[in-house]
């Protein structure tokens, strides 16, 4: 495994920092490579498992990818300890706009048309803001909720040992980015779109659940227990903002 890179290595991966950690064991490490003078780079090698400490840095971004996507510790590891990817908050407000779209699109189904003038206009209306606005309260539900409960069950686990809110939103932020997929599935419409939409969600609450895991490396049952809190937290926003009297979407929408 010990090679020269064949290509160079991103900006991202050859920083200088403290803090890294090993994708096969989650041991600290605190270097990636070592860069020889002569021009070859080393892949580092754990001192706990003898395995390169991160493979990941001569891989193609789409095999990451689509590791990621395949949920693979290895794969989170990489992307959330060993790269300094932050695009977090890019990423959040692209996907709400998404999810802001999905709904717009619901509440329009009937009178859509494929013409893409008429899509343009309709973003402009007040609508479509509305559900961005609702779309980020549910998602600031579940992040609160997901990062209140491991706040205080870390804390209880480890003895006061809280875990790092920052790295957690950032975890929790980036891991949703399967919500992009909501775009071809309004865009293609077809029969088994509720379907696709539901497999959609799923993806996000099972990366969400992944990328808690890997944070905090706790177990699988502590992580999933938090997304559905995080889930019922923001279900239960939902049904509020729509079913009291006071309706917020009632409002938008009159
Ligand atoms: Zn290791």
């Amino acid at each position: 495994m010990l090679a020269a890179s064949s290509r160079p290595l991103t900006g991202e991966t050859i920083m200088d920092k403290v803090g890294f950690r090993c994708i096969e064991c989650n041991e600290g490490a605190t270097e990636l490579h070592r860069d020889y003078s002569n021009g070859i780079l080393k892949i580092t090698i754990c001192e706990s498992c003898q395995k390169p400490v991160d493979k990941y840095i001569e891989y193609d971004p789409v095999i990451i990818l689509i590791d990621a996507i395949l949920c693979k510790t290895q794969a989170f590891r990489h992307i959330l300890f060993n790269t300094s990817l932050d695009i977090h908050w890019k990423l959040c407000v692209f996907s709400l706009l998404c999810e802001a779209y999905l709904r717009w699109s619901l509440l329009h189904g009937s009178e859509q048309s494929g013409d893409p003038a008429d899509i343009i206009r309709y973003t402009k209306e007040w609508e479509f803001y509305g559900m961005f606005g609702l779309a980020a309260l549910e998602l600031s539900a579940f992040c609160g909720s997901v990062l209140c409960f491991l706040w205080v069950a870390v804390g209880r686990l480890r003895g006061g040992a809280t875990p790092e809110l920052g790295l957690l939103v950032r975890a929790l932020l980036l891991s949703c980015y399967g919500k992009v997929l909501v775009i071809p599935a309004v865009i293609w419409e077809h029969d088994y779109s509720p379907l696709c939409l539901g497999l959609i969600k799923l993806f996000v609450l099972t990366s969400n659940s992944q990328a808690i895991r890997v944070m905090l490396n706790c177990s699988r049952r502590l992580s999933l227990l938090a997304v559905c809190l995080g889930l019922l937290s923001e279900t239960c926003v939902a049904q509020a903002c729509t079913k009291l009297p006071w309706s917020i979407q009632d409002m938008l929408t009159d």
